[in-house]
This record gives structure tokens, sequence and C-alpha cells, in this order.
């Protein structure tokens, strides 16, 4: 047996005994081992110990935007972590790096979001959310304001919070106890949303959250209006609005921020994923300066919200080194030229194949659903998933809520070749899943 066979099968072993991997299935882990143990990343390929190249076509979690194996982004953590690799940012400490950050935020982000509170990842953010809209009736003479209101099919993150907010009932079912006051609307209607608030009592309501596009739920793009519609429903009634960018911020659909898309301004915006392309572990949330100037105004004492690594010194180094990239290779204007291929490829492939029902996308997200209904057969995404795993490309299946869909988020430097790739090996594994199905 080769060397790097030998590595391989001790590093299974030992994953199966020792690993308990996130948002993955025991029994596979045990019956067949780790999917792939990857050991490099360069562009769009990632690859794995045994040297087999796939095409990383979601970005890993949606999240590696500027692409695998970037070693600028390694020295600017290398150069944070020698000089200062951790500071607190309690008490009104702070750090450098952090503060430009927080800057740079303010300036890219739309409307009058300037404020930045920090957190490791996309969970902690939206938790952060809640709390600070509570926190800020609260201080507004409020308290009674305290429900917050979430859309079905949407996924916020797994904190108790975040899991609470959680529209995809299965995430919620993992767990017997919640938080409670969290409520779930029909995810394309602002219509619904007007009915749940004068149902509920705009009085108890404390804030709406809604990712601009859906991600894990199966990348569902809202209608035009949907946006403006919802705004004005928060604003009718005193209630805050947020948006959560975790998958859709830093250019991934085509636009800085995907509520850009729909020309409404939220008062608080979550972030995290592409904020680093992956490089580091951060997130955060930024606020209005309406908002900001209230909690001036009114906080007292201290604000009693804040996660150690809120304004780490290395994560926040290497954001900012990645959004200076994004932006110096216009890697936003590539995700809505790129996007348009996939989209163009998705149409081909649904012309080709009978099992291939909706397709859609905005910038480098996309989905394409499998009819399996049609054909009455159970969900055939998550084999087509595996066909695609054989042949060179990573990309995701959706089987919530009755769904049988493909979803892809590529990294924003994908190129014309590379999509042609992705299309085409998307296409032989759904043929082959065809074959043997239908
Ligand atoms: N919000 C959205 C929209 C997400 O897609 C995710 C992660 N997929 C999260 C929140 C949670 O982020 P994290 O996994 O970094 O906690």
């Amino acid at each position: 047996m080769s060397e790097s066979k030998i590595v391989a099968q001790e590093l299974a072993e030992l994953d199966k005994k020792h690993f308990l991997h996130p948002t993955s299935s025991i029994q596979q882990q045990q019956e067949q081992g780790p999917g792939f143990i990857f050991t490099k990343g360069e562009g769009v390929y990632l690859e794995d110990v045994s040297g087999k190249k796939l095409i990383d076509g979601m970005s890993s979690l949606w999240n590696v935007n500027i692409g695998h194996g970037r070693k600028e982004l390694g020295q600017a953590a290398m150069e944070q972590m020698n000089k200062l690799a951790f500071s607190s940012c309690f008490a009104t400490f702070s750090n450098e790096p952090a503060i430009r950050l927080a800057a740079k935020l303010a300036e890219i982000t739309p409307g009058n979001l300037n404020t930045t509170f920090f957190t490791s990842g996309g969970s902690e953010a939206n938790d952060t959310t809640y709390k600070l809209a509570r926190h800020y009736w609260i201080l507004k003479g409020r308290p009674e304001k305290k429900k917050i209101i979430s859309r079905k099919r949407s996924y916020h993150g797994v904190a108790m919070g975040a899991t609470s907010a959680t529209g995809l009932k299965p995430f919620r079912d993992f767990t017997n106890s919640l938080a409670p006051d969290f409520y779930y609307v029909d995810n394309l209607s602002a219509q619904s949303l007007r009915e749940m608030v004068e149902a509920e009592g705009p009085e108890s309501i404390a804030a709406f959250v809604a990712e601009p596009v859906q991600g894990a739920g199966g990348v569902h793009i809202a209608p035009e209006n949907y946006f403006k519609e919802v705004r004005k429903v928060c604003d009718d009634y005193d209630i805050l609005f947020i948006t959560d960018e975790v998958i859709t911020g830093f250019g991934r659909t085509g636009k800085t921020f995907g509520i850009e898309h729909y020309g409404v301004v939220p008062d608080m915006m979550c972030f995290a994923k592409g904020v680093t392309s992956g490089y580091a572990q951060l997130g955060g949330v930024v606020l209005s300066e309406s908002m900001f100037e209230d909690f001036k105004e009114l906080s007292v004492g201290t604000l009693l919200h804040g996660y150690t690594y809120s304004g780490h010194p290395m994560a926040c180094a290497v954001a900012l080194k990645n959004i200076e990239i994004i932006e110096n290779e216009n890697l936003i204007e590539n995700a809505k030229n790129m996007g348009e291929e996939l989209l163009k490829g998705f149409k081909w492939i649904q012309g080709e194949r009978k099992l291939v029902g909706d397709v859609r996308g905005l910038g480098l997200m996309g989905a394409v659903e499998i009819e399996s209904k049609v054909h009455g057969k159970g969900p055939l995404s998550p084999m087509i998933v595996n066909e695609a795993a054989k042949q060179g490309l990573i990309c995701r299946s959706v089987v919530f809520d009755d769904m049988d869909t493909l979803v892809f988020s590529p990294p924003l430097t994908i190129n014309k070749q590379e999509i042609e790739s992705l299309i085409n090996i998307l296409h032989d594994s759904i043929y082959a899943i065809e074959q043997k199905f239908l």
C-alpha cells in the first residue's frame, strides 16, 4: 500500500473514533468513514489525501469567496499574530484591525449602517441581533416588544437563538426546548408578515429577520417588491428589520450585499463567512446610525453582551485583506457575470434532462430543482451529489420541506472555463442518476 493510502486509512480510523462532526450523519461516518479528508486548496479546487481534485461548487460552506490557497491572507494573519495575536475588546479596550474593519464596513454597507459589533461567526451574529433588538426596546421603555419573526425555510445558525429563528423545522426539532418568542411567516409574502404582526399585536414584536436570498433552505429569491413591502410593514409598526447577510454578503450575489438588489436598508445586518472568505472565524452585526444614536443616548452602565473573540485582531486583519482583494480583483462584477453563465448552464441542463425542474440563481448563488416526485421517486438530489463528488464536483442537496434541490455557490474567482467544467459534471451526474432511476 502506498504511503498516502496508509495515512488516509489511519486518519479515517481516528476520525471515526474521535471526531463528532457538525451537521453530518454519524451512521454514514461510521459505515464509510469521512467523506473526504482535504489536504489542499487552490482557486476553485480542493484536493484530498488521496490526491483527488474536486471543484468546490459550494465555496465549502458558501464562504470561501476569494477561493482557496490565497497566500496574502496567510501573510496578513501571520503578520498580525506576530505583532498582536489577541487582546480584549471588553471595557472599551480596542485594537487597530478591529477599528479599521469597523470603519471599512461602515463604508461598504448600504445606507446609514455605520457601527459594528463583532462575533466569531454567523450564529453568534444572529443571537446578537435578537438580544440587541430586545435590549433596544427595553431602553426605549417598551419591554413588551420582544417577539422575533423570521421566515419559513430560513436558516440562521445553531446557537439557541439562531436555532429558534431558523424556519427549517428539522433543525428546531433536534432539541426539545427552544428559546421562546419566535414566530415564522411565509418566506416570500410580505402580506404573511403583515398578517402575523396584526394577529400577534405589533406592541409585542421586536424585530423581523430575513436572509436577502435564502441559502441553506434551497436558494429562494424574493420577488422584486418583497423587501420594500417588508420594510414598510416594519416601519408601519415600529419593528426592527434585520437582514442576515451571512451568505449573501461580500459579493456573493453580484452586489456587495444581497439587500442592495432590493433598494432598502435594514436596521441591523448580520455578516460572517465571506467577510474573511473562511480564512479566519469572524462575524458581526452592523447597526444603523439611528439605532446607535439611541443606544448612546439611553444606555447606562455596561452593555452586557460580548464574546471573548469580539474584535479579534488576527481575524479582523484577515478580513481587511480579504475585502481589499474582493475590491482590487473586481470579484463582485465577476460574481455577477459568472452567475449569468452559471444560470445559462443550468438552463441548458434543464432542456437536456428530464429530472430537472425549476432552475434559478442570483450572482453566484444558484439552485437546480430535481423533479423526483413527478417521476414517482424518492429524493434523488443526494444521489446526484454523491455522483458529482465521484466525478469531481462538490455541491449540496436540500431535502427539507419536501424539496429535492441542488444548491451551488462557487468561489467568486471562478472563470468561464471552470463554470463549463462544473456544468458538464453536473449534467453527467444527473444523466447517470436518470439512467439508474428513470
Ligand atoms: N445565517 C445564515 C444565513 C447562514 O447561512 C449561516 C450558516 N450557514 C448562519 C447564519 C450561521 O453561521 P455560522 O455557521 O457561522 O454560525
